[in-house]
């Protein structure tokens, strides 16, 4: 078997184009004569990779020099933490729960303040996002935070909640540099990047200025403070350099393909051959109503657990690998990131076509 279509919510696939250049550097970077796994963070080398992926990025996204971009460690769920930590003034903010990863974010919250939950979807398993235009929020709350796209249940918010004037935070994990982001909305809007951007180890903050603070909670391990990390360009100590490294080639990768416009017509394109066909399926059926389907995440199911397992099983026999859902939904879900070609969301199709052909 060559290379697999993998349907992995993460770590997932990464554009063969970046791989590729990765393998063409690995012994010998750019002259340097050692790979980038072995140079010092400190080197002129390394802060010119650096500097590079943060200017790449910028341009991506768009952010303005207002707002600050750290290349962290630890991963969305560390961010869980230092969220509330910087933030807190009042040790109160407005949590929305539309499953597991928003929910663990305030759960961390609630260990150092006072983390009301706003809204939930709990009752219907997460399968819609709450209406968010005029939630019980109050004035003393240090910010509104939120889930943006909801990688095991395959949401994602149709528009940002009415914060009334609070600070949103959002953690855009599994849809980041899906489509345009207009970071201005924000206060501070996170991803970790093993999802959609890159290899797993590797967190990307964008905070705006007047949010990184001196006086955070006392209580704050430097290492959670983002002032600690912004003052010195995210290498107070060692980064994860391997790791900057393949996201800088995956922004340059994007910016190639025509930025995240032509992303978003890319990806609204494959995910629409997927639902189309999960709208007039027999057999298998989206747990996921129109207006709140995530682009990124699709999870199906048939309704039949055993049926569910044929399928995981034979479609991996076929390069169509971990379809199999969250245990929380049950069923299967299909990640298509960035990196997975529309050959591979049609191969998925034709294969379930097929199947369901087969087991009618
Ligand atoms: C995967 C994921 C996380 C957790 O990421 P880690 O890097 O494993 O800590 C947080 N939020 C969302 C939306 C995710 O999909």
């Amino acid at each position: 078997m060559g290379r697999v279509y993998n349907f992995s919510a993460g770590p997932a696939m990464l554009p063969v184009e970046v791989l590729e250049e990765a393998q063409a550097d690995m012994l010998d970077y750019k002259g340097s004569g050692q790979s980038v796994m072995e140079m010092s963070h400190r080197s002129k080398i390394f802060d010119n990779i650096i500097k590079e992926a943060e200017a790449d990025f910028r341009k991506l996204v768009g952010v303005p020099d207002n707002y600050s971009v750290l290349f962290l460690q630890g991963g969305g769920s560390q961010q869980f933490a230092a969220v509330p930590l910087n933030l807190y003034k009042n040790r109160k903010a407005g949590y929305i729960n539309t499953g597991n990863w928003a929910n663990k974010a305030r759960q961390e919250a609630a260990r150092f303040g006072n983390a009301v939950e706003l809204a939930s979807s709990k009752d219907k398993n997460y399968t819609y996002i709450p209406d968010c235009s005029d939630l019980p929020i109050t004035d003393d709350m240090d910010y509104v935070y939120i889930c943006q796209n909801n990688t095991i249940y395959g949401t994602r918010y149709p528009e940002l909640p009415n914060t009334k004037g609070r600070e949103l935070v959002s953690d855009v994990s599994s849809m980041f540099l899906s489509e345009p982001l207009d970071v201005t909305k924000y206060g501070v809007v996170y991803g970790g990047v093993q999802k959609n951007v890159g290899p797993a180890g590797v967190v990307i903050d964008v905070i705006r200025k007047d949010l990184i603070r001196d006086d955070v909670c006392p209580e704050t391990p430097t290492m959670l403070k983002w002032k600690t990390q912004d003052d010195k360009d995210s290498l107070y100590n060692t980064p994860n350099c391997w790791g900057i490294y393949i996201c800088g080639l995956v922004f340059k990768w994007l910016l190639k393909q025509g930025g995240l416009g032509a992303m978003k017509e890319r990806n609204e394109h494959k995910a629409a051959i997927l639902y189309d066909y999960l709208d007039q399926s027999k057999l298998f059926h989206p747990t996921v109503q129109p207006p709140y389907r995530s682009l990124m995440n699709v999870p199906f199911v048939t309704g039949d657990k055993e049926m569910d397992a044929k399928f995981v099983a034979e479609a991996a026999e076929h390069g169509l690998v971990n379809v199999k859902g969250h245990r929380t939904v049950g069923g299967m879900r299909a990640s298509i990131y960035n990196a997975m070609p529309e050959e591979g969301v049609k191969a998925l199709v034709e294969f379930m076509d097929k199947f369901e052909k087969e087991n009618a």
